[in-house]
């Protein structure tokens, strides 16, 4: 493709995605496929030669769309956003055109130096402490953008490991690091996202899952003790991940109580995941739900969930810079620079080398909008989230499960859970609406999330009757 090719096919490119978001309503939000579908509508082989354009796009209408998901759907209400708006699509578009790789200062100047603004901006809208902003005043922290929010969870993992290894090392200076690995343990809630999990696994370290209380929220006294019990197995507590804003049902984590009980540690880290949620602090009325991060040693928040960034864009922000990088430096000749000393070098804050002009799309979605427009944003999931919740309060057949306080609502049918299951089926594979399961208090749940950018309360409605079309039906079967 040349370059007036390119002119030609990218403006068409623009004219369909246009199309494709006018009329997306007009679509299933869950598509009706089979498994392996694709596999008998494509070629085995790849071209040999080149192919004709409208020949491909003939094949994305034909045998791709049909396979899609609709997530910009405004009936699609599962899981937590993906966010999207047409300023981060352009940012998108821009950072893939200049196709820089900027893992250092050098290799991309401008790619560096405005991802740090950006998380400074982006920190300071948040209100986290200012050790996390690279900008204030003796600051020795800052803000980098992961692909995902388990690699953020990860590479705070990864730290947190080092750190404790190299404080059992000076105790033990001729023992191998590895040897260590079996006296760490970390801790969770059940609330926590499976990436914890994950990351434990990779790590090769103990993780404790705790029981948080009715509310869904991990406590201190709860931590400190099996804490205490670990140490007395001649166990070394390194690391709590704690949760605000849960996948589950957008619970939150005592962070007053579970920080003291970190200080009160040797050595332990403590992480705070706010995939969802804490897009959600740069409302001054959210901030609450922040309050006891200045325990914190690393906190992350994906504007590619609430923020109205597309994938990928994972804010990660640490108190202390040199204790993240500890952990992940290798610096060959060929990726070193004469800038080194007095710029940042993202390589070191994450385990890719390469990584994209992510912070482009944020810079763009953050300018276009203003924190205002953000902010209304969030207020009015918010504020329609409440009014699902008011529509299953009033039924008696339904109960709320969670407390709503931002945009998830989590309901069931009173009645087992295999009624609720079946509920559920028949909802997404009628292709109305689409919502996803998940436990709460040991029971199964439906879990209905505000997620389109411009959600009115006439789409919660019409998700409302679906909802209680399908009950009826499910009551119908004598399901109890
Ligand atoms: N943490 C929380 C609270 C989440 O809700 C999710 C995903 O929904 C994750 C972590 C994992 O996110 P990612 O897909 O960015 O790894």
């Amino acid at each position: 493709m040349d370059i007036e090719e390119f002119r030609t096919r990218g403006k068409e490119m623009v004219d369909y995605i246009c199309q494709y978001l006018e009329n997306i309503e007009s679509q299933r939000v869950h598509p009706d496929v089979e498994t392996g579908y694709l596999r008998k509508l494509l070629p085995s082989e790849a071209p040999e030669q080149p192919e004709e354009w409208d020949n491909i796009m003939y094949d994305v209408d034909k045998n791709i769309m049909p396979g899609i998901t609709h997530w910009q759907h405004p009936r699609f209400h599962a899981y937590f956003p993906s966010g999207n708006s047409f300023p981060s699509i352009l940012g998108d578009m821009l950072s893939d055109a200049i196709g820089c790789i900027g893992f250092s200062w050098a290799a991309s100047p401008a790619c560096t130096e405005l991802e740090t603004i950006v998380m400074d901006w982006f920190g300071k809208a948040i209100g986290l402490p200012s050790d996390f902003i690279t900008s204030s005043e003796g600051s020795t922290g800052g803000g980098v953008i992961q692909t995902s929010a388990s690699e953020c969870v990860l590479v705070s993992m990864l730290a947190a490991r080092n750190q404790a290894i190299k404080y059992l090392k000076t105790e033990n200076p001729q023992m191998e690091d590895s040897a260590f690995l079996p006296k760490l343990v970390g801790y969770c809630s059940k609330e926590a996202h499976s990436c914890v999990e994950k990351a434990a696994k990779i790590l090769l370290v103990k993780l404790r899952i705790l029981d948080p209380d009715e509310n869904g929220s991990l406590r201190g006294d709860k931590l400190r003790e099996e804490m205490e019990k670990d140490k007395e197995k001649g166990l070394f507590p390194f690391f709590v991940s704690a949760i605000l804003g849960s996948t589950a049902s957008c619970s939150f984590d005592n962070l007053e109580e579970i920080g003291p009980v970190c200080k009160e540690q040797k050595r332990c880290w403590l992480h705070v995941d706010a995939a969802y949620a804490g897009n959600g602090f740069i409302c001054p009325e959210l901030k609450y739900l922040l309050n006891g991060i200045d325990y914190a040693d690393s906190f992350n928040t994906n504007p590619n969930k609430w923020l109205l960034v597309n994938f990928d864009c994972s804010c990660l922000w640490v108190r202390d810079r040199i204790r993240l990088t500890h952990a992940l430096v290798v610096d060959p000749l060929y990726l070193q620079h004469a800038n080194a000393d007095e710029s940042i070098d993202y390589r070191h804050w994450g385990i890719p080398l390469s990584r994209r002009f992510r912070s482009l799309k944020l810079w763009f979605v953050i300018r276009k909008y203003g924190l205002s427009g953000l902010r209304a944003y969030i207020r009015n999931h918010i504020k329609l989230a409440k009014h699902f919740e008011q529509l299953v309060l009033q039924d008696t057949r339904f109960e709320v499960v969670n407390d709503v306080r931002l945009g998830l609502v989590c309901f069931r049918l009173m009645a087992c859970d295999a009624a609720n299951q079946k509920l559920l089926a028949m909802i997404n594979a009628s292709g109305k609406i689409h919502m996803t399961p998940s436990v709460v208090r040991n029971k199964y749940i439906i879990r209905f999330c505000v997620d389109a950018e411009h959600a009115k309360e006439e789409d919660v409605d019409y998700a409302w009757e679906v909802i209680k079309e399908f009950a009826v039906e499910t009551l119908a079967t004598g399901a109890k």
